[in-house]
């Protein structure tokens, strides 16, 4: 496929993004099963609502650009994913697979942070401005909850983790 302008590949993009999330929807409930710090488990669950309405709003995105959002995969999220599950799949002490499961999850968050920044960009280039709005508080709430895992893991699971 030919992608001719800025818009076009704002789209594909969106497209791909559209794909991580509900990819993301499947894993991270597993993610949270898996996790024993209370506060990891709920950060978890508390970015899983998240995640839903973030694919709702790309949804609403294209609902407004009278475009569809499926169509393609995000080869980079199955990745992480299939990373994230091998590492699950490792015989752990608790406290470790803590630690290592935030890992997993900031991957996440940084190859989000980095997508919906550029689409963000993008948007306001081409003067979308709801759009570029609309990605901001998606990328806000990525924010939040990679600074949240880095809360946790320096406050108290790396360090269980290390005495473990
Ligand atoms: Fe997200
Ligand atoms: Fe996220």
């Amino acid at each position: 496929m030919e992608i001719d302008s800025l818009q076009e590949l704002l789209v594909e993009e969106m497209r791909d993004l559209y794909s991580a999330e509900n990819q993301l929807t499947k894993a991270l409930p597993k993610m949270a099963k898996k996790a024993s710090n209370p506060q990891l488990k709920k950060a978890f669950e508390t970015h899983l609502k998240e995640t839903e309405n973030h694919a709702k709003r790309l949804q609403q995105i294209f609902d407004k650009l009278g475009k569809k959002p499926t169509g393609k995969k995000c080869a980079a999220m199955e990745g992480l994913i299939e990373e994230g599950k091998e590492m699950m799949g490792e015989d752990m002490e608790e406290d470790t697979m803590d630690a290592a499961l935030i890992s997993v999850a900031q991957k996440v968050e940084h190859y989000e942070i980095a997508s919906y920044g550029t689409v963000r960009t993008w948007a306001q280039l081409i003067g979308d401005d709801q759009t570029a709005k609309l990605l901001q508080q998606t990328l806000d709430e990525e924010g939040k909850t990679d600074k949240l895992l880095t809360e946790l893991a320096e406050s108290s699971i790396n360090v269980e983790a290390a005495q473990a």
